[in-house]
């Protein structure tokens, strides 16, 4: 992972296991280093990617069998699941100046409605489940990162598999997870879209590492206490990301 660090801290960053990549002039941190360390010089969202609005530095891919609703035949469906202390950039009620900040995400959420999804990231969920890809949904009147069954190709719309109380990406409890396997995100997950409500049953789901996520709490952005202004629409929130409200 590439990180953005002052003249001022290259010995700290160097210190830490940060290594220098003379050709692009950019220090980065090797594959299999913990990445906590090195939080203070992640890349903002404007030197990246636009349009992302959560980030994770643990996350899963999560897979589950799914009856497809046209052919009948099972197919596997995937989803994004991020660990508690994913961040989610929004425009919050105390923020005077409406411009938006990262704050924390306290439990277990799936991501979904993915309109930005970096390739490394879209492959990791493509490897489980080859037919994911962004489409033009007529449902939502938009397009989004989604599962297509392997059989028929017909689109497995997000809010059946996130929204769906029972449906694979929002048990119940753990009974409903009986055959979900997550798969560790490599790298830190980052995307633009929605996440959904608290899956305390998280921890159960084969593959989701048990125990303290972090060794320390997420430096953020946000305030304690600060809660967000009533759900604005993706596509509000990137409006006024970029400035545009
Ligand atoms: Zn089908």
């Amino acid at each position: 992972m590439d990180l953005k660090v002052p003249y001022a801290d290259k010995d700290q960053a160097e210190a830490l296991g940060a290594r220098w990549e003379p050709s692009r002039r950019c220090w980065y941190v090797p594959d299999g280093l913990d990445l906590q360390p090195f939080r203070r010089w992640f890349p903002e969202p404007d030197s990246g990617v636009p349009g992302l609005n959560l980030r994770s530095l643990e996350a899963y891919v999560v897979t589950a069998p799914r009856r497809c609703w046209r052919c009948e035949q099972i197919t596997i469906v995937a989803g994004f699941l991020m660990a508690p202390g994913f961040e989610d950039f929004s425009v919050w009620e105390d923020d005077l100046d409406g411009q938006g900040r990262w704050g924390g995400g306290e439990g277990w959420c799936f991501a979904f409605y993915i309109d930005v999804l970096p390739s490394p990231i879209a492959a990791q969920a493509i490897m489980h489940a080859p037919r994911y890809r962004r489409v033009f949904s007529k449902t939502t009147q938009s397009s989004y990162w989604a599962n297509h069954c392997s059989a028929c190709g017909a689109l497995q719309g997000d809010f059946h598999l996130f929204e769906d109380l029972g449906g694979p990406f929002l048990p119940r409890d753990s009974r409903d997870l009986a055959d979900q396997r997550a798969f560790r995100v490599k790298g830190v997950f980052e995307a633009g879209g929605s996440f959904g409500p608290i899956i305390d049953v998280a921890t159960a789901i084969p593959g989701v590492r048990v125990g303290p996520t972090t060794s320390s709490p997420p430096a953020t952005k946000g305030r304690p206490g600060a809660s967000r202004t009533p759900n604005p629409s993706i596509l509000e929130r990137v409006r006024r990301w970029l400035g545009q409200s």
